[in-house]
């Protein structure tokens, strides 16, 4: 069923571990904004992962691409265990999303959240977006070892960055900064790696140039990752590459205090295909199944779920709800106390409902 204005289709994926116990929570909390704003989700459950792959051998259907293309979203939990490969998870089911559906815009907003401590002792203003360039770049498949086992051995890896792939990613980056502050700033490393990263300057700067009100900052990654501790606050977007825009996020969203509240979303921006919503945190099997985990990240992801397909004004319902929980002082163990993941969707809910 395609989209229509009001009525949303949306594949959902819960996948191993607290995957199971956040995804349900996101769910109940978007359903009760979606009452409150006037739309229906309709929700389709795969039950992909890692007990598929035991039973079946295959992390998805043989047709899961398939089944999810004719969704308008998807939001994923989070697939692994430990007793399997990462290469299978990946491989088996979150590349194949991203290539075939083109996402190739990968969205990591990071910002302080109320009543919550991050590392950093004066940060309390944190509101960054990281966009990191999601299919091509440094991890391509091109390369290999040669002369294995004799003196000369060596190992070569091509990265691969095409005039088209850098500029719709930039396009995508100009666009949003224009809609917040107007601050872009690009992660490069031209010094150094001197085919691929002055290529990157060139089209980021001949793309940004099209786009009035926007001022563009390109910063060496080693500078840009030292800036991000000592003055996160001063970053409004952040355009980088596969490989920096994959460490950057990282080192961004762990400023915020745990990694439970870290959203991402793989976009494809012009809508031909649906896009991913997913927490930053994996499977968790320490504290699977206690029903303690926090599950704002998966919140938050679903909340850029709604922003994507339109539902600007209940996106931010959800993430005003999320902050309100917070203040009031809801918080599950990762962030010292002892909510539990109930409690916390129960807070949300409330919140949203009284507000209706
Ligand atoms: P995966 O391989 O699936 O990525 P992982 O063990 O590498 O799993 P995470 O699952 O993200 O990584 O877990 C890292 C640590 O953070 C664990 O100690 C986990 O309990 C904790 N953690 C992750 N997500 C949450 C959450 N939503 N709430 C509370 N703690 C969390
Ligand atoms: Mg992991």
């Amino acid at each position: 069923e395609r989209h229509t204005a009001r009525r949303h289709s949306v594949a959902v994926i819960p996948g191993d571990g607290i995957g199971s116990e956040v995804v349900p929570a996101a769910v109940a909390a978007v359903d009760a904004v979606a009452a409150v704003h006037g739309f229906t989700v309709r929700w389709t459950e795969y039950p992909w992962g890692s007990d598929h792959y035991r039973r079946h051998g295959r992390m998805m259907a043989v047709d899961g691409l398939d089944l999810l293309s004719r969704h308008d979203a998807i939001l994923l939990g989070a697939v692994g265990t430990p007793d399997i490969p990462d290469d299978v998870t990946l491989w088996g089911l979150l590349i194949p999303i991203r290539r075939q559906f083109d996402q190739y815009v990968n969205l990591r907003p990071v910002r302080s959240m109320p009543g919550v401590r991050g590392p950093l002792r004066d940060a309390n203003d944190i509101d960054l977006v990281i966009v990191r360039e999601n299919v091509e770049g440094e991890y391509s498949e091109i390369g290999g070892r040669f002369h294995r086992g004799r003196p000369e051995e060596m190992a070569i890896q091509e990265a691969v960055f095409t005039r088209a792939g850098v500029a719709r990613v930039a396009g995508y980056a100009a666009r949003l900064a224009s809609e917040r502050r107007g601050g872009l700033t690009s992660a490069t490393k031209s010094n150094g790696i001197i085919h691929t990263m002055p290529f990157w300057d060139e089209v980021v700067a001949e793309t940004v140039a099209a786009s009035p009100g926007v001022a563009l900052r390109k910063v060496l990654i080693d500078a840009l990752a030292a800036e991000l501790v000592l003055r996160p606050e001063r970053f409004d977007v952040i355009v980088a590459s596969n490989l920096f825009g994959d460490i950057l996020s990282d080192l961004a969203s762990a400023l915020t205090g745990s990694i439970g509240l870290a959203a991402s979303a793989n976009l494809n921006p012009e809508r031909k295909h649906p896009s991913l919503f997913e927490p930053v945190h994996g499977s968790a099997p320490d504290i699977a199944g206690k029903g303690i985990a926090n599950p704002v990240g998966q919140i938050w992801s679903a909340a850029l779920m709604l922003r994507h397909l339109g539902e600007e004004t209940a996106a931010q319902a959800l993430l005003d709800a999320v902050d309100a929980a917070l203040a009031a002082g809801v918080l599950t163990p990762d962030l010292g106390g002892n909510a539990t993941t109930g409690d916390f969707v129960s807070a949300v809910v409330t919140t949203i409902t009284a507000t209706a």
